[in-house]
């Protein structure tokens, strides 16, 4: 029996990187898996890498700043797996400029993707978790920008910082309901989203690639080693299958030891 055994997962990003992981050990540790992403090529992809049976892994088309999308992406997981027990809120993005050059737009954009689209994904998961009456949890992807800051990263340092907020109100309002919330906060792992930062910022800072990533993301880190998607997964797992309200409104970091809290 896995520790996830039958529960029903929505896990939003999961075409790609820490999202795709999470996805890949939830289906292996019993759950049936939502890959919920922007990019439906790439969902169906990965739900049929995962499970080519097709029975405990499906795709889904969501781009979670759009309300109606969201909702009913969530409804057709509902329909297929019987309700929704965890929610993992990932999907997301990075811009990287000073904020004398922060474009609104780009400001706007990923704000929207990470905040509007933690808060859409959140309450449509909920109105299922308190309907069916057997609890459930919800999982941010927060960051260790959800507690430290790093310069050319405004408004991901105020999206990541939000989610904290977020989450502690779904673990007040869910407790009646046996819906907790938790966030989990990882130092930089090498996916896509990371990799084209890495030439990004050594423009920005007029540094060598090889310097951001000695000088920049692992400088303070206990051992100068990139968190893998691995660490993150088996995170989201602890945090998924926890059984009771004792473990909720929380933020776990996972940065080997870049941030201690
Ligand atoms: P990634 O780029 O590998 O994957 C992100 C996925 O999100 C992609 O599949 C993309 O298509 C999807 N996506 C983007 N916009 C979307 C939208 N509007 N709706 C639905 N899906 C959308 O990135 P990743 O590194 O795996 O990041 C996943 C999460 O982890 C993000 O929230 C990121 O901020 C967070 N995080 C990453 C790191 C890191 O170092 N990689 C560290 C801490 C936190």
């Amino acid at each position: 029996m896995g520790q996830l055994q039958d529960k029903v997962a929505v896990v939003t990003g999961a075409a790609s990187g820490i999202g795709k992981d999470i996805a890949n050990l939830f289906l292996a540790e019993g759950a049936k898996v939502a890959i919920a992403d922007l990019n439906i090529d790439a969902a169906n992809a990965t739900a049929l890498e995962f499970d080519p049976t097709g029975t405990r892994a499906m795709g889904v088309a969501m781009n979670v700043t759009d309300e109606a999308q969201v909702n009913a992406g969530v409804e057709a997981v509902a329909a297929k797996f019987g309700g929704i027990d965890i929610l993992v809120s990932n999907a997301g993005i990075q811009i990287v400029a000073p904020i004398v050059d922060f474009a609104f737009d780009d400001w706007k954009k990923l704000l929207a993707i990470h905040l509007d689209g933690a808060f859409l994904t959140t309450k449509a998961c909920l109105k299922h978790m308190y309907a069916q009456g057997r609890g459930g949890s919800v999982i941010y992807m927060g960051s260790v920008h959800s507690k430290e800051a790093s310069k050319l990263k405004a408004p991901y340092v105020t999206a990541k910082h939000g989610l904290i907020g977020l989450c502690k109100v779904v673990a007040k309002e869910g407790a009646e309901f046996g819906v907790r919330a938790n966030v989990i906060c990882p130092g930089f792992v090498r996916t896509p989203l990371v990799e084209k930062q890495i030439p990004e910022q050594a423009k920005a800072f007029g540094i060598s690639e090889e310097a951001v990533i000695k000088t920049v993301m692992l400088k303070d880190t206990v051992d100068g080693e990139f968190t893998t998607v691995d660490d993150v997964a088996r995170t989201a797992v602890f945090l998924a299958g926890f059984p009771t309200n004792a473990l909720t409104g929380q933020s776990i970091v996972v940065s080997h030891g870049w941030y201690m809290q």
